[in-house]
């Protein structure tokens, strides 16, 4: 059950090439340190899964629910001592009963046309964050759901292109970290819109 890298992904063919716009090609090592995978995020045995948490970080729907269920109640109880986390920041607790050693949760925007700019900063103040906090720990191998694109209404295809612009800033400006950046999407939709933006934003070499 390897979790394909997007180089292996354009080798196969599952990522459409041709129609990229975008003038600067991508440092060659970056399809190998970014992997895309369907399925569900607390599933996977990387240093640190990230949740998609609300302000509270109590527990809530969708991949959050998910995550606590999986990971029992221990990590509730390390959740209140954190006292809450703002909305574009990120915490960091152990991973109890999951495969993944950490969770590093972070509270997305709730996304709001008429707040169009304040979102996507925020947004991508949560990637920015949770990998500022992989790298601070040494960590190796991240596994990210799509923040803010569930519950949060975040658009899929704006939410596709900032998850991938701020990682692939993020992974250039530090090149020994990181091993291994794994985008998690739950459906087979989201899975089309994330294929369609990585053609553009990671063209191949
Ligand atoms: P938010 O409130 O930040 O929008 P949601 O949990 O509602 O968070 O949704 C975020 C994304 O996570 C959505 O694309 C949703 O389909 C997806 N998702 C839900 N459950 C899981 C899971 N177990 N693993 C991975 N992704 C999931």
């Amino acid at each position: 059950n390897a979790i394909p890298t997007l180089r292996q992904l354009y080798k196969k063919g599952v990522i459409p090439v041709g129609s990229s716009t975008s003038r600067t090609s991508v440092q060659n090592t970056l399809l190998d340190r970014i992997s895309l995978w369907q399925g569900d995020v607390t599933k996977l045995d990387a240093d640190a899964i990230v949740n998609a948490a609300n302000g509270s970080l109590l527990g809530g729907g969708g991949v959050d629910g998910a995550i606590h269920r999986a990971a029992g109640p221990e990590l509730l109880k390390e959740c209140r001592t954190l006292r809450g986390c703002e909305t574009g920041d990120a915490k960091i607790t152990k991973g109890y009963r999951l495969p993944a050693k950490h969770v590093i949760h972070t509270v997305g925007p709730i996304y709001a046309k008429s707040q169009d700019d304040e979102c996507a900063r925020l947004l991508a103040s949560c990637y920015d964050k949770c990998l500022q906090l992989a790298v601070g720990l040494d960590l190796a191998t991240i596994a990210f759901p799509s923040i803010s694109m569930g519950v949060y209404g975040y658009p899929p295809k704006d939410g596709a292109k900032i998850t991938l612009s701020t990682i692939r800033n993020y992974l250039e400006l530090n090149p020994g970290k990181l091993s291994q950046v794994i985008l998690v999407v739950f459906s087979s939709k989201m899975m089309d819109v994330y294929l369609a933006q990585i053609s553009e934003i990671f063209p191949p070499d």
